[in-house]
């Protein structure tokens, strides 16, 4: 067990196991009785704000700030605070895991390691080194701020909230990571992770994004903000929300706020934050078109445009990230029907194809639960369609495409029975 719970009197970890009659009705009260507030209430008070006297408070900075220094993960982003690398991996981070996002990371920075270097690049090239990563607009984004960074700022991170805000894709949240980290402004953080170690510090029940209890809980978040030192103190409770406040089975045994801890003291730390409601599924069925000629090469199309128009309950292009893609269509009764019809107008030339059905795929996007039906076409010569890519079946990466993309490619380069 760390040092950490060294300093934290009056804390026991056996106190979790005494449960003597008087105790389970104290506790049971003292729920019933949270529960009357705070659902009576519209918005939670800040108990945690209340309870923290000023001496507290500096105890509970002090805890969490020694705590993150000896434990916080040796993550490549935190070697410097360069604001470039600040901003690239809070970008990369965002809807992505730490240890899925470290080799983007290296390999992005090795290919761009200035901003300079990120807003000169071909677009195809940054959404190539993004593959896989997802969510692409992020890398789109990423590239007009940097190229907005060298006209307006010299090529230097702006310095001010007003002009972060004004780069795209930088939210509030993004915007007061980089900037604490990077320049130390006194600005507090409020994502996911920093919600959830916030609201069960001042056992917050309800859905923590209605009933204006984000905006208390940003309230919360920047009255707690260490002015001595706002990057640590932000990584430091995102370090927490992330190893050891975890949505699951949060370890308060080895928290170093756990003494300053309404949820835990009530036994609510597991049920806080309450689930938020999941949006329905929504079932598509997509039918690909995979050329393959005795070389194995296949046909790619161009990243679409703008979105294709259509009455389909998606979009086909955001669907594929708007990236190069086998040539696919949404299925509404008959798949290789439809396919053959979207063929004949983009391939007109093309007559008495031989459609073989390849395994299906699936694939998840957001709310979306996608089925993917590939059908190969084996052919002695790839049509020509004019800013198509021929390229082998089985490698792909010299073009920017989808894991969707990725999936097609690989149902269709199962071997087939014909
Ligand atoms: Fe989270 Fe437990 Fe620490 Fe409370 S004591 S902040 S629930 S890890």
């Amino acid at each position: 067990m760390p040092d950490v719970l060294a300093v934290q009197p009056g804390f026991s970890p056996l106190s979790h196991t005494l449960n003597s009659p008087a105790r389970i009705f104290r506790r049971f009260f003292a729920i019933s009785f949270h529960y009357f507030l705070t659902s009576s209430l519209p918005l939670f008070h800040a108990k945690l704000l209340l309870m923290l006297s000023s001496s507290s408070l500096s105890r509970f900075r002090k805890n969490l700030l020694a705590w993150f220094s000896q434990f916080q993960r040796d993550l490549p982003w935190r070697r410097d605070k360069d604001p470039y690398r600040v901003w690239l991996s809070e970008i990369m981070l965002q809807q992505t895991r730490v240890a899925a996002a470290i080799p983007y990371y290296l390999r992005f920075l090795e290919r761009f390691p200035t901003v300079q270097s990120l807003a000169e690049a071909p677009p195809q090239e940054v959404l190539r080194l993004w593959a896989g990563l997802g969510y692409y607009s992020r890398a789109r984004n990423l590239q007009k701020a940097a190229q907005e960074i060298v006209a307006r700022h010299h090529g230097i991170f702006p310095q001010t909230e007003e002009q972060a805000l004004a780069l795209p894709g930088i939210g509030v949240y993004t915007a007061a990571a980089i900037l604490s980290i990077a320049y130390e402004k006194k600005l507090a953080v409020l994502d996911g992770n920093v919600a959830r170690v916030l609201a069960r510090l001042d056992a917050v029940t309800g859905d923590l994004r209605s009933n204006g209890r984000w905006p208390k809980l940003q309230q919360t978040a920047s009255t707690l903000l260490d002015p001595c030192c706002p990057g640590d103190w932000n990584q430091a409770l995102m370090e927490l929300g992330a190893t050891l406040c975890t949505p699951r089975s949060p370890q308060c045994r080895l928290c170093p706020v756990a003494e300053s801890c309404e949820a835990r003291k009530l036994g609510l730390a597991g049920s806080i934050p309450e689930k938020r409601k999941k949006r329905d599924t929504v079932e598509i069925v997509l039918a690909s078109l995979v050329f393959i000629d005795p070389k194995g090469r296949t046909l790619l199309l161009p990243p679409p445009k703008s979105p294709q128009k259509s009455t389909s309950r998606a979009d086909v292009a955001t669907l594929l990230s708007r990236m190069w893609h086998f040539p696919t269509i949404e299925v509404h009764q008959n798949a290789e029907l439809e396919l053959r019809q979207h063929t004949h107008k983009l391939f007109p030339a093309l007559a008495n194809l031989h459609f073989v059905p390849a395994p299906k795929a699936r694939h998840a996007v957001t709310f979306h639960s996608i089925t993917i039906l590939p059908f190969r076409i084996y052919i002695p010569k790839l049509p020509r369609l004019a800013s198509a890519r021929s390229l082998p079946l089985a490698d792909l990466s010299s073009l920017p495409i989808s894991n969707l993309t990725r999936k097609v490619a690989l149902s269709a380069s199962v071997p087939s029975s014909m």
